[in-house]
């Protein structure tokens, strides 16, 4: 039973695909990683895990989808020298550990390209435990963009619904709210994410762009820096990350044999309410930090009466068979990731644990 925030678990189906296939793809003979990124074979996965995804998320013809390299982390960077333009000035929303990140990136981008960034909103006051609201940021309507970060994968903090942070064009960081649940991504400029949260392995990184906005970044970086390129290219401009790419197609593919986002929302909201009713349950033991209204159904945090005690929950989980429990280092405590491929069975042995350790440790 892995919990893990990513790297993070992987559909069982979508693996046993892969072992099968994996001497042998397509009746060639060898396997996927060894075929030529411009041959027919491997297009096919390309072009399949592309239109997955299309499909799945209901993707408009207004906008373009990427697989790119470098993780969220290089977004944070690409997209302030696509973006951010001289003189220019990008507004953040910061309400966690990844937003404050994109901001730093942006900022040193800024600094060399003579541009700026601004803190339209931050809830780092009360420790990231909710999420901004559009009304109480300060929002520079002149922007060149606004970036926010829908859940944070650390702090457990997610918007419940879809917001928007004034005109300007809207640039999220979605990488553990991806493919979750059904998100009309066409009022979006730009989405990105690291598959290795919730669609596929690290090392494949899902951009979707607006065409119009892709058409308008800077176009004096060198080629490989630019969305333009990549989008004319199909995102095959280098050589992608072709095994990657093909289990993303594996994951996609049991996806929507699952029934599509629709299904896998019920099942993951029934997954939280689990979780978050066994932390409710014994509300003098286990406490969530987060704000009700902003708690993340993704990635659920929360606290035991000492370090100590946190520790031995996560020892005595592991002898149980679920890992992955522990919290992100900078924040300690305890941390679930409930991402589509954890099965609700195992949610339930977790929360029936739960309900055992505070009768011994309470
Ligand atoms: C994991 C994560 C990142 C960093 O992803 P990398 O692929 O390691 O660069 C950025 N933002 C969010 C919200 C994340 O969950």
């Amino acid at each position: 039973m892995n919990f893990n925030a990513g790297p993070a678990t992987l559909p069982l189906p979508a693996l046993e695909r892969a072992r099968d296939e994996l001497l042998d793809f397509a009746g060639s003979g060898m396997s996927v990683m060894e075929h030529s990124h411009r041959g027919k074979e491997y297009e096919a996965v390309h072009d399949e895990a592309l239109a997955l995804l299309r499909r799945l998320l209901a993707v408009p013809a207004t906008h373009e989808i990427l697989f790119l390299q470098g993780g969220a982390s290089m977004q944070f960077a690409l997209v302030p020298m696509s973006f951010l333009p001289p003189g220019g000035s990008a507004d953040f929303v910061v309400t966690g550990a990844w937003s404050e990140k994109a901001h730093a990136e942006a900022s040193a981008w800024a600094a060399l390209a003579g541009a700026s960034v601004r803190v339209a909103a931050s809830t780092k006051e009360g420790g990231y435990r909710r999420v901004a609201r559009p009304d109480e940021a300060k929002l520079d309507e002149g922007a060149a963009y606004v970036h926010w970060t829908t859940n944070e994968t650390i702090h457990g903090v997610q918007y419940p619904e879809p917001v928007r942070f004034g005109r300007a064009p809207q640039v999220c960081d979605m990488s553990s709210d991806f493919l979750w649940r059904k998100v009309d991504v066409a009022p979006f400029s730009l989405v990105y994410g690291g598959a290795q949260k919730n669609i596929g392995p690290s090392g494949v990184t899902v951009v979707i762009g607006a065409r119009d906005f892709v058409d308008r970044g800077r176009k004096d970086l060198p080629n490989i820096l630019q969305y333009r390129a990549h989008a004319e290219a199909n995102s095959l401009l280098n050589t992608p990350p072709t095994f990657g790419i093909y289990l993303v197609r594996n994951v996609l593919a049991w996806l929507e044999g699952l029934g599509g986002l629709d299904a896998i929302e019920r099942r993951n909201r029934a997954k939280a309410a689990v979780l978050y009713g066994a932390i409710g349950a014994d509300a003098g033991f286990y406490r969530c930090p987060v704000e009700e209204g902003s708690r993340s159904a993704m990635n659920v945090v929360f606290r035991l009466p000492s370090e100590e005690l946190e520790k031995r929950f996560v020892d005595e989980a592991k002898k149980q068979g679920m890992v992955g429990l522990k919290g992100h280092r900078s924040v300690g405590g305890i941390r679930v990731s409930l991402y589509n491929a954890v099965e609700p069975g195992w949610v339930d042995a977790l929360a029936q644990f739960m309900k055992d350790f505070a009768r011994r440790a309470g």
